[in-house]
């Protein structure tokens, strides 16, 4: 199965991503987490980038292109793979469209995840993750057993530093410009599928589990 998983950020595409991995053993290329990487590593990408994601801004489509070229290369992919925050403009999805025709696969479904806003913003304040393992927790809704301590790790959390609330709006203000309009784009191409991403983890992995079965996922 090759899928991409869309919406806004803070719909929990990452976190359903991780399960669906966790699950089919599909690979999740994220490209946030990529950039997030090349960040920690200090390479000259992740020092190019960093400006742009912490100001909530998108990364420059010629370096999450060539990104997402490399990892589709891996042969770890050759089963699927899931594609979170992938792409994000028009002329990203139209990029794709020429990486996947060329190596002759197609992209068997968009899964669109919604939330209402209020509800996004609630999620993106209150998210803690791990610098370590990458774990991520939310101070309400998923809570580490030790206050500020990773479940997994034993490191200290922190809040992305895009997770801030001025960066929020930012983000969210990027998504209804430049990736919305990726919604239409699919539903032209009819590999669109729209999921309801409120409530809690379980019950959008449950709504996301129907949708894979009736995509033949076994
Ligand atoms: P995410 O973890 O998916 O929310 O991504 C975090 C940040 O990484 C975004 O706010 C952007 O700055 C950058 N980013 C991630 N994916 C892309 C993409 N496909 N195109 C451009 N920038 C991206």
């Amino acid at each position: 199965m090759r899928l991409v998983f869309l919406g806004a950020p803070g719909v929990g595409k990452g976190t359903q991503a991780d399960r669906v991995t966790a699950q089919f053993a599909w690979p999740k290329i994220s490209t946030g987490d990529l950039l997030r990487d090349a960040v920690r590593n200090k390479t000259v990408l992740g020092l190019q980038a960093k400006k742009c994601m912490d100001e909530g801004k998108l990364v420059p489509d010629t370096v999450v292109i060539e990104m997402v070229r490399a990892r589709l290369a891996d042969p770890l992919c050759q089963v699927g793979f899931i594609l979170d925050g992938f792409p994000r403009t028009v002329s990203q999805a139209e990029e794709l469209g020429r990486m996947f025709a060329g190596r002759g696969l197609t992209l068997d479904r968009v899964i669109n995840f919604h939330v209402s806003r209020e509800d996004i913003v609630k999620r993106l304040s209150g998210r803690r993750s791990c610098p370590k393992c990458q774990s991520v927790f939310h101070v309400d809704f998923a809570a580490p057993k030790v206050s500020g301590i990773c479940d997994r790790c034993g490191e200290l959390l922190v809040q992305r530093s895009d997770d801030k609330p001025e960066t929020i709006a930012a983000r969210l203000k990027v998504y209804d410009e430049q990736t919305a309009p990726l919604i239409a784009y699919y539903e032209q191409k009819h590999t669109l599928t729209n999921l309801d991403g409120s409530g809690d983890m379980e019950d959008v992995y449950g709504r996301l589990v129907q949708v894979l079965d009736r995509l033949g996922v076994k």
